[in-house]
């Protein structure tokens, strides 16, 4: 299955593509990760990102679509992949299709701005190893520590309230039109970004017809 995550920031798209990667057994290629990874290591691609991602703004489409593209072109996507965070604006959309990349669904993953807000603001993630954590909604089993690799928990620059605002207005003018351009394929099926885990969880896997 080829499947699109669709959805504003902190609607626990990174957890539910991670459950489904498992269950799945695909690829989850979240840009957001990719992006992050190249700041922590310096790269040139990560020096430029930086600036846009601390504002809250989008990255430019050609470099995003550049490294999804390469990223797609790997073996391990044959047998499918889940998409986090990409494609985010229409341009992106539109450069998949161009690329002749087949998509199977949409998952349209809905919260509201409130709980965006709330959501985002309890985020951590493993300075080390990017896994990401919530203080309520999915601690680390090693307490003020990384489960995975042991390092220490930060709130990501692009965490702060002045940040998450702007990130909600980029969502709802340039990410959320993306849903109608899959509707009109009918490829999109609506889960709802639940208080309780298992709930989102749940209602993803019927979405998709997983049950
Ligand atoms: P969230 O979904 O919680 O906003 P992500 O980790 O997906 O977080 O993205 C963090 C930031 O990385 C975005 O605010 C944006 O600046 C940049 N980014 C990620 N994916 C894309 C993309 N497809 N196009 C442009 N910018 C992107
Ligand atoms: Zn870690």
């Amino acid at each position: 299955m080829n499947l699109i995550l669709l959805g504003p920031p902190g609607a626990g798209k990174g957890t539910q593509a991670e459950i489904l990667s498992k269950r799945l057994g695909i690829e989850t290629i979240s840009t957001g990760v990719m992006l992050r990874t190249a700041i922590r290591e310096g790269t040139e691609l990560g020096t430029m990102a930086q600036e846009y991602i601390n504002a809250g703004k989008l990255v430019p489409d050609d470099v995003v679509v550049g490294i999804v593209k390469e990223r797609l072109s790997k073996d391990d996507c044959k047998k499918g992949f889940i998409l986090d965070g990409f494609p985010r604006t229409t341009a992106q959309a539109e450069a998949l299709e161009q690329a002749g990349v087949r998509i199977d669904k949409v998952l349209s993953l809905e919260v509201s701005d409130e709980t965006i807000i709330e959501r985002l603001s309890g985020r951590r993630e493993c300075k080390d190893c990017g896994t990401p954590y919530h203080v309520v909604y999915k601690p680390s089993a090693n307490g003020d520590k990384c489960q995975v690799c042991g390092g220490p928990l930060i709130q990501r620059a692009d965490d702060n309230e002045e940040t998450v605002k702007n990130r909600i207005q980029v969502y709802h003018e340039q990410t959320e039109p993306i849903k109608e351009f899959y509707q009109k394929q009918g490829k999109v099926v609506v889960a709802h970004g639940r208080e309780e885990l298992a709930d989102t969880t749940r209602e993803v896997a019927k979405a998709l017809g997983l049950e």
